[in-house]
């Protein structure tokens, strides 16, 4: 299935919570989930209890979500974690919170995972010097991301800099004056701060 493009603030409503995905708008009172904190379309106030099924998808749903991620990645994801030594559901963050946008996002250097995809797409970061486009790169520890030299000095870039709170999670590094951040370590599962509970994800795949 081919990734979504349509409103997102309405995919944080199915979800009912915040899921952060238009930046500054989702820390005002004009966010929808704010305001109309039920489903969208007709029968978006009158849904049911969820099932056993219903929640493991729906939890599914949420992490796609939350990364911006197809179903299909959202598979091989699970399948690499099935593969590694460890817990699954922790094994997933962890490749999910590894990709390149999603650390983007995490450096500061983007003002949601959506807009740090099209950074990234845009070619503004080099990953190790050289130039990485791919939002689904996964870095690994030691990897340096900067912003690339020409667009240090963009609007955008100067606006996060300046909006910059120094708050970057404990297995990253940021230098925001020179825009260069750097992977210190693994993610553990205490850094990962969404509300996900993951045994659910994996409850779903293994059926
Ligand atoms: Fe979600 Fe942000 Fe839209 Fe609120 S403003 S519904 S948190 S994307």
């Amino acid at each position: 299935m081919a990734r979504y493009t349509g409103p997102v603030c309405r995919l944080c409503r199915r979800e009912g919570q915040k899921l952060y995905l238009k930046g500054d708008k989702c820390f005002t009172d004009k966010c929808p989930v704010t305001r109309r904190n039920y489903a969208p379309g007709q029968h978006g106030q009158g849904r049911k209890k969820l099932s056993n099924y219903g929640m493991q998808l729906r939890e599914k749903q949420k992490v796609r979500r939350y990364y911006g991620i197809s179903e299909t990645q959202m598979r091989k994801y699970f399948g690499m974690a099935e593969k590694t030594v460890g817990i699954t559901g922790e094994n997933l963050l962890k490749i999910l919170e590894s990709r390149l946008d999603n650390v983007v996002y995490r450096l500061g250097l983007a003002a949601s995972r959506p807009e740090a995809r099209q950074l990234v797409t845009h070619g503004h970061f080099r990953v190790n010097g050289k130039k990485v486009d791919i939002p689904s790169y996964l870095i690994s520890v030691g990897d340096t991301i900067e912003v690339k030299e020409g667009s240090k000095s963009s609007p955008r870039f100067k606006e996060l800099q300046e909006g910059f709170q120094g708050n970057v999670v404990a297995w990253l590094q940021m230098d925001i004056e020179n825009m260069l951040g750097k992977v210190v370590s693994e993610p553990s599962r205490e850094d990962i701060d969404l509300p996900i509970q993951e045994h659910l994800i994996v409850e779903l795949y293994s059926k």
